[in-house]
C-alpha cells in the first residue's frame, strides 16, 4: 500500500514513541516526525524543509485524529509517532475535521490498518481541495480580485495582466530614461516591431521578458510576442510601419 509508513522504523508497525520536546513542532516535536517521513507534505507533496517561507508552513498531522480518544483508542497509539505525518498548513487545515469512526482497534495491528486506510482516504481529499482551492485562485487571479481586470496570457507558466506589462513598461523608461543607451533600439536591424504605449515605443521582446521575467531566449519575438501583447489589448506594429 502506498504510504509513508512503510519507510518509519519496523515499517511503522510498532510503535516508536510519542512525538514530544520543544515549544512547537519547528523546534520540537515535529523534528522526530520528520526523521520518519520526510521533509515533504505527506498529503501534497509540497517541500517543507527549503526555503524558510516553506518551513514555516511545516506542521505535523494525526492521521488518525485525537478526537478519536473519545472512541476510546489508547492514547499511546494515536499520539505515536507511527501515527504522525509530515504536513503542509494547507493540507492540516483542510484535514481539520476529518472524523474516523471505526470502532477502537483490538491491537496494534488493527490499529496500523486503520492508520492507513484513512491515510489513504485523507490524501485523496486534500488533493481534491487542493484542485478546488487552485481553481478558484485561478479564477480570482484572472478577475478583478487579482492583479487588475480583464484578460490575462500566460508565457513559460507565468500569467500575465495588461498591469504587469504596463508596470514593465513603466520599469523599462526607468532604465531607460530619455536619451540613453537604448534611444537607438528602433535603429538597430534586431528590432523589427514596435509595441506602442503612451506616445512612445517600446522592444515588444525585452517589455514582455521584464513582465514575466522569462528570459527572452526562452520564446519567440514576432508573432509569439505580438499575439501575446494584443491579446492584452496593446498595438505592436512592424517598426518601419510606425
Ligand atoms: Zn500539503
Amino acid at each position: 500500500m502506498d504510504t509513508p509508513f512503510s519507510h518509519y522504523r519496523d515499517g511503522g508497525r510498532t510503535l516508536l514513541g510519542p512525538a514530544r520536546g520543544g515549544e512547537s513542532s519547528r523546534h520540537g516535536y515535529g523534528l522526530p516526525v520528520l526523521e520518519q517521513c520526510g521533509h515533504d507534505c505527506a498529503y501534497c507533496g509540497r517541500p517543507l524543509g527549503e526555503p524558510y517561507e516553506n518551513w514555516l508552513d511545516f506542521s505535523i498531522d494525526h492521521v488518525v485524529p485525537s478526537n478519536t480518544l473519545n472512541l476510546r483508542y489508547p492514547k499511546e497509539w494515536v499520539n505515536d509517532l507511527i501515527n504522525l505525518v509530515t504536513s503542509c498548513r494547507a493540507c492540516n487545515e483542510f484535514l481539520n475535521q476529518y472524523k474516523v469512526t471505526d470502532p477502537p482497534p483490538a491491537n496494534l495491528e488493527e490499529f496500523c490498518a486503520i492508520r492507513d486506510r484513512h491515510f489513504q482516504e485523507k490524501r485523496a481529499r486534500a488533493l481534491a481541495r487542493h484542485a478546488h482551492e487552485r481553481m478558484l485562485y485561478e479564477r480570482w487571479r484572472a478577475g478583478s480580485g487579482g492583479r487588475g481586470s480583464g484578460p490575462t496570457v500566460v508565457l513559460g507558466g507565468v500569467s500575465l495582466s495588461r498591469d504587469d506589462v504596463v508596470r514593465a513598461i513603466a520599469t523599462f523608461d526607468r532604465e531607460f530614461p530619455g536619451t540613453g543607451s537604448y534611444d537607438d533600439w528602433l535603429a538597430k536591424e534586431s528590432y523589427k516591431y514596435a509595441l506602442h504605449h503612451g506616445g512612445k515605443v517600446y522592444p515588444p521582446k525585452r517589455i514582455l521578458s521584464l513582465a514575466s521575467g522569462v528570459r527572452v531566449q526562452r520564446f519567440n519575438g514576432g508573432s509569439q510576442t505580438n499575439h501575446l501583447l494584443r491579446s492584452l489589448g496593446f498595438k505592436v506594429t512592424d517598426k518601419s510601419a510606425r
